[in-house]
C-alpha cells in the first residue's frame, strides 16, 4: 500500500512511532494524516471477513465484530451496528480476542478421577459428554422424587395447623448447575430449560454473583 508521499505503510508507522519524523514533521511533508490512519486501518483487516457475533461474557449481551483470515481470528471489537452497545465494549469485552486467541487456552478434557490428584488430559471431549450425559440421569434416577413430606432440612412438612402435609415436588436435590461468565444468554436459556425439565432446583450463575 502507498500513501500519496511516497511511503509506505511500514514507513508510515516508523515515522510515527518515532524513528525519525515527529507526526508534525509528516504533515510537513504533505501527508494527510486522516487519510493515512484510515488507510492503515483498512490494511490491518485486508482480505478479512467480518462475521457479527455477540459477546459472550455477560448478559448485557454486546455486539461484536469477528474478522477473520484464512479461517483464523484475527481481530474482535465493537459492532457499530448493534443498538445494544453501538461499535463500544467494556474492558472485559475488549478483550474477548484474548479469550479466543491465547497459547495458555485449554483446548482439551481435564478429567480428575474421584480419590485421584492428578489431572488426566487424554480422555476426548466426546468421552466427557457422554459421561456427564450417563451420571446425570444414573443421578436423577437414584434421587428424583416426585413427592414428599419433608423440607430441605429434613423435618415434617406440616400445614398451618401443625398437621402433617405431603407436596408434590418434581425434583431432585442431588444435582446442581453453576453456569460461567462465558455463557451467552441463549446458552443460559437453555440451561435453564434443561435443568428445570430435569428436575433441578440449585441453578446459579457464576456472572450474577
Ligand atoms: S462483558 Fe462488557 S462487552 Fe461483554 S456483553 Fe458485558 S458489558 Fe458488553
Amino acid at each position: 500500500m502507498s500513501d500519496r508521499a511516497g511511503l509506505d505503510r511500514r514507513d508510515f508507522l516508523r515515522a510515527a512511532a518515532g524513528g525519525g519524523f515527529a507526526l508534525g514533521g509528516l504533515l510537513g511533508l504533505g501527508l494527510d494524516l486522516r487519510a493515512a490512519q484510515r488507510a492503515a486501518a483498512r490494511s490491518r483487516f485486508a482480505n478479512t471477513r467480518e462475521v457479527p457475533s455477540v459477546c459472550p461474557y455477560c448478559a448485557v449481551g454486546c455486539g461484536q465484530l469477528v474478522a477473520v483470515r484464512d479461517d483464523k481470528i484475527v481481530n474482535i471489537e465493537g459492532n457499530p451496528d448493534s443498538p445494544v452497545n453501538r461499535g463500544t465494549l467494556c474492558p472485559k469485552g475488549a478483550a474477548t480476542y484474548q479469550l479466543a486467541v491465547n497459547p495458555h487456552r485449554v483446548t482439551q478434557v481435564w478429567y480428575r478421577a474421584p480419590g485421584k490428584t492428578e489431572w488426566d488430559k487424554s480422555k476426548p471431549l466426546g468421552w466427557a459428554m457422554r459421561e456427564i450425559a450417563l451420571r446425570v440421569k444414573k443421578t436423577r434416577d437414584a434421587t428424583f422424587q416426585e413427592k414428599t413430606d419433608k423440607d430441605h432440612l429434613g423435618r415434617p412438612l406440616t400445614d398451618a395447623k401443625g398437621k402433617p402435609v405431603t407436596k408434590t415436588v418434581n425434583h431432585t436435590l442431588a444435582i446442581a448447575s453453576l453456569g460461567g461468565a462465558t455463557m451467552d444468554n441463549e446458552w443460559n436459556y437453555v440451561q435453564a430449560k434443561l435443568m428445570r425439565a430435569l428436575g433441578v432446583v440449585a441453578i446459579e450463575n457464576q456472572a450474577r454473583i
